[in-house]
């Protein structure tokens, strides 16, 4: 049998292509501000995760270009051997300063900080429990880890703690979820987290990607939103959103990252952040102390859309987060809106399963600090152009919907 065989089979991509309505890989020829351009066309960009805008800051640009400079183009090794720069550790220890813990591990991905934590701290007798909606790379993690994961009904904070109840104190036990959930834009309960993992001696893992120099009044995370900030055992972020570079970081005891610093393979068999990247995050952290209004600017751009989609009558999630959701249920609909929206100017994210559950396909829109009012406005008046006045959606099609969404569930237990 050919290895290729499945490759051969996988038309759907060219059917969708031909169709005009294949909604990925699109290329963009400019910067990415909250306006790029796309197909020679300007279009309102609401599908970034450059929260706070400075991707294209002319500070961030300036501080990573003298490090470039400075360092050259990039690390040719790993931390541990010939790849740690000065700038790293100057990183690390702001970081750690700023979520307030002792000590900080950075990684070249987000992705891979997940892999490299919970592969390296769960062992072979450790059990993890995880959210059921948490992000892609935690689920990755989980397989390369050693550990048993369990997993628990979305912020279904009853079934975790049945499930810690069951699991007895003979196994270490790390509870993982993500701070802000990157499709729906909601948040973990996080009271309720730490409650359970002190009654049940667990430690307490927040992938906070979406949250990190976002929530709370100061941009210090989900962690800051709640109050909580010092009960979160290990606090995971990317430099690929807010902070506008490359790259993830853990925040936790100075004795967990040097644990991790001597045992987790992605840390030590990759290498280091390139010094370009590490500046840029550098000089974001320092903009975000000097300037914490930014952090403000986006939210209230955030709800500007709330209230915008609510009084067009769309099915938008009530998230709180920079994120909103507008559901569109199915495969086809999804993409038919997605590309409309785009030919009218605006791009968003196209959301299906399995992101999604079956049935609960949406749009991801996002929001950033940099997004003017007439930007805002123009966007919404797509939004009602298509989603209400080209193509309505019909009650029947929700209830397909709905039953698609709970044969998809039975067919996943
Ligand atoms: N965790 C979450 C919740 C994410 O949304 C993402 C990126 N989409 C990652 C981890 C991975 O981050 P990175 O882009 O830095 O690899």
């Amino acid at each position: 049998m050919d290895l290729f065989e499945k490759c051969y089979e996988y038309t759907i991509v060219e059917e969708a292509r031909k169709a005009g309505t294949y909604p990925y890989f699109h290329e963009i020829t400019t910067q990415q501000h909250s306006e790029v351009t796309m197909y020679g066309k300007r279009t309102i960009m609401l599908g970034s995760n450059n929260y706070l805008g400075l991707t294209s800051d002319r500070r961030v640009i300036d501080a990573s270009r003298a490090a470039l400079e400075q360092y050259g183009s990039g690390c040719s090794g790993s931390r541990f051997l010939n790849g740690t720069l000065s700038i790293h550790n100057e990183l690390e220890g702001k970081l750690a300063d700023f979520f307030q813990k002792e000590a900080v591990i950075t990684f070249s991905t987000g992705f891979q900080t997940n892999l490299g934590i919970v592969a390296a701290l769960v062992g072979r007798h450790d059990l993890m429990f995880y959210d059921r909606a948490n992000h892609a790379s935690l689920v990755d993690a989980s397989r390369l880890a050693y550990g048993k994961m369990v997993r628990f009904g979305h912020n279904d904070m009853q079934e975790l703690e049945g499930l810690l109840k069951k699991a007895g104190d003979s196994h270490g036990k790390l509870i993982v979820v993500d701070g802000v959930f990157s499709m729906e834009g909601d948040l973990c309960n996080l009271p309720e987290l730490v409650r359970l993992k002190k009654e049940y001696n667990a430690r307490l893992m927040v992938d906070d990607s979406h949250g990190a120099g976002v929530m709370g009044a100061t941009g210090r995370g989900t962690g800051e939103y709640y109050g909580f900030m010092d009960d979160i055992d290990i606090y995971m972020g990317t430099f690929s959103k807010a902070f506008a570079s490359l790259g993830g970081f853990a925040a936790t005891q100075a004795k967990v990252v040097e644990y991790m610093r001597h045992h987790s393979r992605p840390f030590i068999f990759s290498a280091s952040m390139p010094p370009a990247n590490v500046a840029s995050v550098l000089e974001v952290l320092r903009i975000l102390q000097a300037d914490p209004d930014i952090v403000k600017r986006v939210m209230d751009n955030a709800e500007y859309m709330r209230k915008g989609f609510r009084e067009l009558g769309l099915p938008s999630l009530d998230s709180i987060a920079p994120i909103i959701p507008i559901m569109t249920y199915t495969n086809d609909r999804t993409f038919l809106i997605t590309r409309s929206l785009l030919d009218h100017g605006v791009y968003v994210n196209p959301v299906i399963s399995p992101a999604v559950p079956v049935g609960g396909c949406l749009l991801r829109t996002s929001y950033t600090s940099t997004h003017t009012k007439e930007q805002l406005d123009y966007a919404l008046e797509q939004f009602d152009l298509v989603l209400n006045r080209l193509y309505p959606i019909t009650q029947e099609e929700i209830q397909q919907a709905k039953h698609s969404q709970m044969d998809g569930q039975s067919d996943e237990e």
